[in-house]
């Protein structure tokens, strides 16, 4: 069956939904990414995982998208979010109006897997960018139960796995409402791993109980907050110097993420959330530091959901082409770093320490990138001695 060892396999996880003999699995590859596996014993081929993947089939409905600035009123909200809190916006109107909300959390061993919730307690759970490839589960098939007993649903995730569920629906609900991020790229969960492993070794410590990739204690912007949470302490970490956002910057990135397919305008959901990057070019009084979302509205779905929100939230149309400017995961994917696979296979593969390798490959790259600024007369004598080393 084809849908194992598709290169650009997303791990969206429609496969693993539809199968009706349930002989697959998704499962670590050996970089720690999400990929479907088939038990040849339970497989009656009956074709239907190869028919639903939305690789090379998507085709997105939706139009160039209109572009708003949003910021949620309340800032006890907004401050838990990664951005200006657009995600809980639309989330809290749906489940304040009896429909239930899909998106992704951290389980009890700090996993980020989808769930659902139907209370705004549960719904807390979702807040804020979990950076790591998440596990879609079940939840597919629990969004399909939802809809046709009549629920209105709200569904949450990168554009990929709003592809793989709407392939695995195989047709169009009036009471679905899919919201995608704008998406840098998943790293792998194996990652994830090695960096909590380390982490827990370096400081002594037994468990982590909550990471906050996205935390405000010293604002927003592009400049991260690491929070750290473990039983006896809170570790607040710059996210320039953590080994593991270093490496999100495109090491440990899923292969799918740097020819996606799915990353592009037009957008595949109702409903684009993210960042707005280049804010304090457009218009400085908009940022509070406390976080501002860029919403696309991609269809007239979105635009009704927008319309319920207006009171809660303080909006402006901005220009497409502002926002897109310091965002271009809104429109492309993001660029291979030239050494990830090596990266990946020492750290996933040979189990070597990710802090160290992290070090390397960065100091690699900005070698590289160095290099490329010098004139070509100086790039023309290095050439030379290496040769002549090399000789
Ligand atoms: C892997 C990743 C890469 C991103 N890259 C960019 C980028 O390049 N540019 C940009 O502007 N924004 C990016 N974002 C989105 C950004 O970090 C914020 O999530 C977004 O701005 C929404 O913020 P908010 O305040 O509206 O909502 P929040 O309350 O922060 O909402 C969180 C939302 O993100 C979803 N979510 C959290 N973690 C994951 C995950 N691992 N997989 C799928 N869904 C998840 C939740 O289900 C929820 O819907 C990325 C997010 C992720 C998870």
């Amino acid at each position: 069956m084809q849908v194992e060892n598709k290169k650009l396999c997303t791990g969206c996880g429609a496969c693993y939904n539809v199968c009706p003999v349930g002989a697959i699995i998704m499962q670590g590859d050996e970089f720690g990414f999400y990929k479907p596996t088939i038990d040849k014993e339970k497989c009656t081929n009956c074709g239907l995982c190869e028919k639903i993947c939305p690789l090379d089939k998507f085709i997105s409905n939706n139009k160039e998208p209109k572009a708003m600035s949003l910021v949620h009123k309340d800032d006890s909200v907004r401050l838990k979010c990664a951005s200006g809190g657009a995600f809980s916006a639309f989330a809290i109107q749906i489940i304040n109006n009896g429909g239930v909300v899909y998106g992704v959390v951290w389980n009890e061993n700090i996993v980020a897997v989808h769930d659902r919730a139907e209370t705004i307690e549960q719904l807390e759970k979702m807040y804020t960018s979990k950076y790591v490839q998440a596990n879609t589960k079940d939840t597919f098939k629990y969004v399909k139960k939802d809809l046709e007993s009549g629920k209105t649903v709200l569904f949450s995730g990168t554009p990929c796995q709003i592809a793989g569920l709407k392939a695995y629906l195989r047709k169009e609900y009036d009471n679905l409402i899919t919201v995608d991020l704008v998406c840098h790229g998943t790293p792998s969960p194996l990652i994830l791993e090695k960096y909590k492993q380390e982490f827990l070794k370096e400081n002594n410590e037994e468990n982590i109980l909550n990471i906050n990739f996205r935390s405000k204690k010293r604002g927003w912007g592009a400049f991260y907050t690491l929070i750290i949470q473990t039983k006896n302490k809170e570790y607040c970490i710059d996210g320039s110097k953590s080994t593991y956002l270093q490496a999100f910057g495109n090491l440990s990135l899923n292969t799918s993420c740097l020819d996606c397919i799915f990353n592009k305008i037009p957008r595949v959901a109702d409903i684009t959330i993210g960042d707005f990057w280049g804010v304090d070019e457009y218009d400085k009084s908009l940022n509070d530091k406390k976080g501002i979302s860029i919403v696309l509205i991609n269809n007239q779905k979105g635009q009704n959901l927008l319309k319920q929100i207006e009171n809660i939230c303080k909006l402006q149309e901005i220009p497409l082409e502002v926002v897109i400017k310091r965002n271009p995961n809104i429109y492309s994917s993001s660029k291979p770093h030239k050494y990830r696979v090596e990266f990946l296979n020492e750290v996933c593969v040979e189990n070597k320490s990710l802090k160290s390798c992290v070090k390397r490959y960065n100091k690699v790259s900005l070698h590289i990138a160095l290099y490329r600024l010098l004139p070509q007369f100086a790039k023309n004598f290095i050439k030379y001695k290496i040769l002549k080393m090399e000789k």
